[in-house]
C-alpha cells in the first residue's frame, strides 16, 4: 500500500463498533447471575440476556436525553432486570452493589472486535488520523479505551456526557472536527447504528459509514444509507478499501 494515500480524519463509535461490548456484556450478566446463584436463576440464558439488552437500550437512552443521570440509568436497569425475582433494590445503595458486582464481571469481558487493531492500523499506515466519538461517560469510556489498548492509536475522544449533546446531534460531530481541526467534508465517522452514528455524521457533513456486522440491513435502511451518501460496510476489514477504492 501507498503510504499517506488516506487525507482524512477517521472517527469512529466505541460500543459495538470497535469494542465487543455486546459480547462483555453478555458473558458479564451470566457470570453476575452465576455469582448471586438463585436469586436470578430462573428463565433461560438468552432471554435473560435480550431482557438486560433491552433495558439497557431503554435507560440509557433515558440518560442521553438528560432524564436520568449516569448512576440513575445503572440502579433503573438493576431493580427492572430483578423485578421478577424476590430481591429488593429500592435502595440506592443496594442497586449500586448490585450493579458493581455486574460490572466486575463485565469488565474480566471487556475485549475489542478482532478487526478493530488491523482497521486502524491500516489506516495509520495510510496516513490517517484517528478518533472516537461516543455517546457516554468520558471516564467510564476511557477506562475501557485503555485497557483494551485503543489509547496510543486515538488522538483525541469526544464524549457527549462531556458536551450536553449526543449523536446523532450534529454538534457533536462538527465539535469532533473542530478539535482535530478539520473541515467535515475531511472526516469519516464509522459507527453500528445507521441513523444515531451514519446517518447522523452524514447529515452533519461527515462521510457516515454504517458497520452493519451482522450483515441484516434490509432493503429500507439500504435506500436510507444510499440516500444520505452512507457506504455501508460488514467488517472493518473492508473500511480502507472503501475509503480509498
Ligand atoms: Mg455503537
Amino acid at each position: 500500500m501507498r503510504t499517506h494515500d488516506l487525507d482524512a480524519v477517521v472517527l469512529f463509535d466505541l460500543d459495538d463498533t470497535l469494542f465487543a461490548h455486546r459480547r462483555s456484556v453478555r458473558l458479564g450478566i451470566a457470570a453476575h447471575r452465576a455469582a448471586i446463584g438463585n436469586a436470578v436463576a430462573a428463565a433461560n440464558e438468552d432471554l435473560e440476556h435480550a431482557r438486560w439488552h433491552s433495558l439497557e437500550e431503554l435507560h440509557y437512552t433515558r440518560y442521553l436525553r438528560g432524564e436520568l443521570d449516569f448512576l440513575g440509568q445503572r440502579r433503573a436497569r438493576a431493580r427492572d432486570f430483578v423485578a421478577p425475582f424476590d430481591l429488593d433494590l429500592a435502595d440506592d445503595d443496594a442497586a449500586d452493589r448490585w450493579f458493581d458486582d455486574y460490572l466486575a464481571e463485565y469488565e474480566r469481558s471487556w475485549s475489542l472486535h478482532d478487526d478493530a487493531l488491523p482497521c486502524l492500523d491500516a489506516l495509520e499506515a495510510a496516513g490517517g488520523r484517528i478518533g472516537i466519538i461516543t455517546n457516554g461517560d468520558i471516564h467510564f469510556q476511557t477506562s475501557k479505551i485503555e485497557r483494551v489498548g485503543l489509547a496510543p492509536r486515538i488522538e483525541h475522544v469526544i464524549a457527549s456526557g462531556d458536551l450536553g449533546f449526543a449523536k446523532p446531534d450534529p454538534r457533536i460531530f462538527r465539535h469532533a472536527c473542530a478539535v482535530f481541526g478539520v473541515t467535515p467534508s475531511n472526516a469519516v465517522y464509522v459507527g453500528d447504528r445507521l441513523n444515531t452514528d451514519a446517518i447522523g455524521a452524514a447529515d452533519a457533513g461527515l462521510r457516515g459509514v454504517w458497520l452493519d456486522r451482522s450483515g441484516a440491513a434490509d432493503a429500507s435502511e439500504l435506500a436510507s444509507a444510499a440516500a444520505s451518501g452512507v457506504l455501508v460496510i460488514n467488517s472493518l476489514d473492508e473500511l480502507l478499501p472503501a475509503l480509498t477504492g
